[in-house]
């Protein structure tokens, strides 16, 4: 297939910057070259800065999944009692992991377009004293909402509950701390609002959650492609690595980080956040529905739309790609048919990029025989970006 789109605004993976392609189209290093091991090194101490944090961070050399899941297999014992906190497809997902990994789930879950409330966590946890962990998810992507980590995360902490948040969506468009919010261990990945390759599972571990895993029972997890722990033993001890890293996408990933930082992590997150607004303004304006069910609750990363009465998802998105040139993503899960999501993360969250995907959905929508007064929804979302740029 050479029809290519023109602009790629899904849920993950997102475009790159032509400086990260170009910084990852470098030859690729042996990993022991001594200016692998500086670019590596650096790369970690920049993950750190983005993470806002100084606990140890490591890169599993594999898609998030891999991190979720080696969360759950490196932490939890057989018979560990797991909060997992629901409030779309990823929360649910995770008790396949608990549950694998011979943990027991205690789930608090809310509907899909709504998030978890710090004090229904309280109450949890209250009437449950032996619960070991809880899992929650930080950005929902596929609800296009977010969840209150920073303050469930410390009313964990409160009770002695070690937190596993997946943050793989948040990162970059939240100004999130591990030490701050009580996350012990935090999952993100670059190829969401960072704006990197998909391909890498970015961790930040406490030294609570390594005293855990050490103490898993029968056995701690080593040895292992999942195995969290041998990248404390190599890498973080030794200035080793278990295995040859993804060379190609940790030079992406330090190119990333590097531009986040360049443009200053209060300006980055705060730029998703500018355009988020402006989006949700303009999908209001067409006379569409937000999918979240308030808007205080809506995520940076994507904007959920409920699918208006008369018009098929996949016609819609079809219809926007295959005509315009512009790819957007529907409901994933048991969201699918239910939603679109329009997409500003990365280089994406900019006026421009905003512009020309609410005006393709604006033609699309008419094409497909809703009546729509042409503008109004670019027109509501530029008046709400009054002040772009300014001041800077
Ligand atoms: C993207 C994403 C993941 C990773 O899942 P993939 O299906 O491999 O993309 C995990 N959690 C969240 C919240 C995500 O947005």
């Amino acid at each position: 297939m050479d029809n290519w789109p023109i602009m790629t605004l899904s849920g993950g993976p997102v475009e790159l910057t032509e400086r990260t392609l170009r910084d990852q189209s470098r030859p690729v290093l042996y990993h022991y070259d001594p200016a692998f091991i500086e670019l590596y090194e650096r790369t970690c101490q920049l993950l750190q800065q983005v993470f806002q944090t100084r606990y140890d961070v490591v890169m599993m050399q594999g898609e998030a999944i891999l991190g979720l899941e080696a969360a759950a297999a490196c932490l939890i014992s057989p018979g560990d009692k797991v909060l997992n906190l629901v409030s779309g497809v990823f929360g649910k997902w995770y008790q396949l992991y608990i549950e694998k990994y011979g943990g027991e789930t205690i789930e608090l879950a809310v509907p899909y377009n709504e998030a978890i409330d710090p004090e229904d966590v309280r109450r949890a946890l209250a009437q449950n004293p032996s619960i070991k962990f809880l899992s929650v998810v930080h950005s929902e992507t596929p609800s296009a909402t977010v969840n209150p980590v920073q303050h469930i995360g410390p009313i964990a902490k409160e009770f002695g509950v070690l937190t596993i948040v997946d943050t793989v969506s948040g990162l970059g468009g939240e100004l999130l701390s591990p030490e701050a919010w009580g996350i012990d261990l935090a999952v993100a990945g670059p190829q969401k609002c960072l704006g990197g390759s998909p391909g890498l599972s970015l961790m930040s571990i406490s030294p609570d959650a390594w005293r855990v895993m050490e103490q898993k029972r029968p056995a701690p997890v080593r040895g292992s492609f999942m195995s969290i722990l041998d990248w404390k033993d190599t890498w973080l001890e030794r200035r080793v690595f278990p295995y040859t890293p993804s060379v190609s996408l940790v030079y992406a990933l330090e190119s990333v980080l590097t531009q986040v930082l360049e443009e200053g992590l209060e300006h980055f997150a705060a730029r998703h956040a500018a355009v988020a607004r402006a989006c949700r303004a303009g999908v209001k304006a067409l006379g569409l529905e937000l999918w979240a069910a308030r808007e205080e609750i809506a995520g940076v990363a994507v904007t959920g739309v409920k699918i208006p009465a008369g018009i098929e998802d996949k016609q819609l998105r079809n219809h926007m790609r295959d005509r315009y040139g512009v790819m957007i993503s529907g409901g994933y899960g048991e969201l699918a048919g239910q939603l679109f999501r329009l997409g500003h993360m990365g280089k994406a969250a900019h006026p421009t990029y905003l512009a020309a995907q609410l005006a393709i959905l604006e033609r699309s929508l008419a094409d497909l025989g809703r009546p729509v007064e042409f503008g109004a929804g670019v027109g509501a979302a530029m008046a709400a970006l009054e002040g772009w740029g300014v001041a800077e």
